[in-house]
């Protein structure tokens, strides 16, 4: 008999997206004339940039010809990308990192699973309410929680994110070795400002606990006093690790490209009380169950950074932020109350009195022929919300925003 690994049977089935699909298949059957346009997808619709084609054509032949073509690459990534990420996302903004502090991987979504990992498995944990289940998945397959009663996890130190505190993550009001913060949210779509994010390093450095900062919506920051990376905060490097992506940056959700920052003044404890940088921890575990990003992708990843390539993707960025605007302008003509949508390419938006997140989903498809994401899906604090995403075409955008500004409620 092999005993399995019994802390996945603590995780309640991820029903959401398939109660929705099902949902949609059921109304499309009754109403097979119906146009329906979803707004609930997390994922890109425009393709990848001119820039950053040719740089996977020319990549690709160079796989083909025996002077150019590369094998096993470093698990690390490439020197020429991890020089890029460097100067780009860090230098110019007066971060002062190395190369070695970024590690280049085939996604966020995998490094923010993975890097808890590097931790005792006594580890307190906090995380947003509502929150990317990432984060909270995998604490509860490592054996960090205890069984889900009453819409949460024991052991785990939820922050809700109300309408009340603007959706930013107050301070835990106890001690917790770890917390992960979203910003710009998903699915809040709020961002934590300068002087809001450092607050939480201050707490970090205080307590002696890490933050791992998921900015993979970094892109869609357009406003000043919201940072861009988590460094920008003095002290950060002591307290924060950093996760960054190419998949709504770039469009490359399919092409699979991220990176994360480990700092190298920034460390773990044994029990002995001796300190270790997390960052020699994170390259033996990456060097050990990790064979790198394709080269021709890490080529396409170092585009993005070329004038030409900057250029393309602000355009492709300023599409969906335009669809954003649209979306919230609808919401607000409906009467209904809406946030988000300005650092992000997620719109949160408040459902009627009396109408749970689910109730609402219903409404939306049967009025409006329009699919979201019911809030209560991203944990209990979401109920009595509902998320649109900036994603769709424009065109479709325009739609489905006529629609909903036609709703009344
Ligand atoms: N982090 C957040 C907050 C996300 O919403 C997503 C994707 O939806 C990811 C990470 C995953 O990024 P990647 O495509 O790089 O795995």
């Amino acid at each position: 008999m092999t005993l399995l690994n019994d802390n996945y049977l603590k995780l309640p089935g991820s029903y959401l997206f398939s109660t929705i699909a099902q949902r949609v298949a059921a109304y499309k059957q009754a109403h097979p004339q119906a146009q329906v346009i979803s707004l609930g997808i997390g994922d890109v619709s425009r393709p990848l940039v001119p820039a950053v084609i040719e740089a996977l054509h020319k990549a690709s032949d160079e796989m083909g010809r025996a002077e150019t073509f590369r094998g096993y690459g470093p698990e690390q990534g490439y020197a020429f990308l991890r020089e890029a990420i460097l100067k780009h996302d860090y230098l110019d903004r007066n971060i002062q990192l190395e190369a070695d502090e970024i590690f280049v991987s085939d996604g966020a979504k995998s490094d923010v699973a993975n890097f808890q990992e590097l931790f005792d498995v006594s580890c307190k944990v906090a995380l947003q309410d509502p929150v990317y289940p990432v984060y909270l998945d995998t604490n509860v397959m490592a054996g960090r929680t205890g069984i889900f009663e009453n819409g949460h996890f024991g052991g785990i130190v939820y922050l809700p994110c109300t309408e009340e505190n603007g959706f930013i993550p107050q301070l835990p009001k106890e001690r917790v070795d770890l917390v992960y913060l979203c910003s710009p949210n998903n699915p809040t779509g709020a961002a934590m400002t300068r002087s809001e994010l450092k607050k939480w390093v201050q707490w970090a450095s205080d307590n002696n606990s890490i933050i791992l900062y998921d900015s993979a919506y970094e892109a869609f920051i357009s406003q000043p006093d919201v940072p861009h990376s988590i460094y920008e905060i003095p002290g950060a490097q002591k307290v924060a690790v950093e996760f960054r992506s190419f998949s709504k940056t770039a469009g490359f959700t399919g092409t699979r490209c991220a990176y994360t920052v480990v700092p190298k003044s920034l460390v773990v404890y044994d029990e002995g009380g001796k300190s270790h940088p997390l960052n020699a921890l994170w390259l033996r575990r990456q060097t050990t169950k990790f064979n790198g990003v394709p080269y021709i992708v890490q080529r396409a990843a170092e585009a993005v950074f070329s004038p030409m390539g900057q250029a393309q993707i602000r355009e492709v960025i300023g599409g969906y932020q335009q669809n954003a605007r649209v979306i919230l302008q609808a919401l607000r003509e409906a009467g209904l109350t809406a946030f988000g949508g300005v650092n992000a390419p997620y719109i949160w938006l408040k459902t009627p009195q009396g109408v749970d997140s689910w109730a609402f989903f219903d409404k939306l498809l049967q009025e409006a022929c329009v699919v979201g994401t019911p809030g209560v899906g991203f944990g209990a604090c979401g109920e009595g919300y509902f998320r649109l995403t900036a994603f769709n075409t424009p065109q479709l955008t325009q739609e489905a925003a006529r629609r909903i500004a036609g709703l009344s409620f």
